[in-house]
């Protein structure tokens, strides 16, 4: 039987780099969402996301093809359940890379999911790496760093939270708390 691994945290705090490190490992396999967002210029529609119309995301939705879905700066954002449960059935370690409401949605749906919450060093640390990032536009920027905030009070609900300071240290707690070698 495989494991969902829920990973959360504010957008730049490093959950997208941390996966997929995590990832290397044979036995760790990243889900695929389904996004209304439009691609950013690194993205493939099939790898980084799904990309769809907000009339796909509703047709999904009312098919219960999504485990959990969400609204987060504007756009919408959900687990295709199928691959899913497929990677649950073999010896998989599943990751999903998803916002604190869907992580909610999932740990009622799967109270044995380990849940993760990333935290940047600091709010600094954390509008600094997005800048460097440079895959949003400033508008959208300063709204992830206020939605910061808001996600910042889920925090204890989640069952370790990992300070991504130093991204090597970051990588080897999460492979110890996933009992990965
Ligand atoms: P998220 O997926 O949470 O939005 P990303 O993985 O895209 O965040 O990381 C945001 C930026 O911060 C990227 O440019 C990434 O290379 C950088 N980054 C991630 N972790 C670290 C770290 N531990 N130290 C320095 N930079 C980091
Ligand atoms: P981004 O636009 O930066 O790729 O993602 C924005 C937020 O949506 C991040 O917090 C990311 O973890 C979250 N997210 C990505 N996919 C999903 C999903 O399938 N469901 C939910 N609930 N959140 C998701």
């Amino acid at each position: 039987m495989g494991k969902i691994v829920i990973i959360s945290g504010p957008s730049g705090s490093g959950k997208t780099t941390v996966c997929k490190l995590l990832e290397k490992d044979q036995h760790v396999k990243k889900s695929v969402s389904a996004t209304t967002r439009p691609p950013r210029h690194n993205e493939k529609n099939g790898e980084s996301y799904y990309f769809v119309s907000a009339a796909e995301f509703e047709d999904m939705i009312q098919r219960k093809e999504l485990a959990e879905y969400a609204t987060y700066c504007g756009y919408c954002y959900g687990t295709p359940v199928k691959a899913l449960k497929e990677a649950l059935k073999n010896e998989i370690l599943y990751l999903l890379e998803i916002e604190v409401q869907g992580a909610l949605q999932i740990k009622e749906k799967f109270p044995e999911a380990i849940s993760i919450f990333l935290l940047p060093p600091d709010k600094n640390t954390l509008g600094q790496r997005l800048i460097k990032r440079n895959t949003n536009k400033e508008d959208d920027m300063l709204l992830r760093l206020e939605t910061a905030d808001k996600e910042l009070e889920f925090k204890d609900r989640y069952d370790y939270t990992v300070v991504n300071d130093d991204l090597d240290a970051t990588v080897n707690t999460i492979r110890k708390i996933l009992n990965l070698g």
